[in-house]
């Protein structure tokens, strides 16, 4: 059990970026943590932040387009660390756009707190983005703490 092959594990999954595809890929990824033993609570903290990143991939980075939404998940020791890629319209400033309250379509109804959601329950965000490139969100959790 202490070998180290046995703590580290990944899955990818690739879908279209479709509102239908959200519910799927929390699932998806709720069902690859189970090896982790987390709690309710940290399944729950992990499906929100999830969907906050793939909802902004579908309306954000693919704007009403169906495009492909590529979903990493790895499990390092007690850490699951989770990427969501989109290959849309990027970001052109990243510090910006994780502001609390910024939002680029407020006319949508859009708060601008995804990302604020996506670091209050995961232990690390970090983004990576380029305009007309796409946009990767990488966060990572740690399970049992
Ligand atoms: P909310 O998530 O509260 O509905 P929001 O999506 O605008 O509102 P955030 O999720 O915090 O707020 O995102 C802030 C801004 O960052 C967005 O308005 C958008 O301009 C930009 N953004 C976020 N994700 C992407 C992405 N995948 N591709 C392109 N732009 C993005
Ligand atoms: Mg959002």
């Amino acid at each position: 059990m202490s070998n180290k092959k046995d703590t580290e594990n990944e899955m990818v999954i690739e879908f279209d970026g479709r509102p239908s595809n959200e519910g799927f890929a929390r699932v998806a990824v709720a069902a690859f943590c189970t090896q982790l033993n987390p709690t309710l609570e940290e399944v729950a903290d992990i499906k929100t932040a999830l969907s906050e990143a793939i909802t902004n991939a579908i309306i954000h980075g693919y704007e009403g387009e169906v495009h492909k939404i590529r979903l990493e998940c790895q499990i390092k020791g007690e850490a699951v660390h989770i990427t969501v890629r989109d290959t849309g319209t990027g970001i052109a400033d990243v510090e910006k756009a994780m502001q609390p309250m910024y939002t680029t379509k407020p006319e949508m109804d859009r708060s601008g707190m995804g990302f604020v959601f996506m670091e209050a329950f995961m232990d690390q965000v970090q983004v990576e983005s380029a305009p007309g490139q796409g946009t990767a969100v990488h966060m990572k959790k740690i399970i049992g703490r």
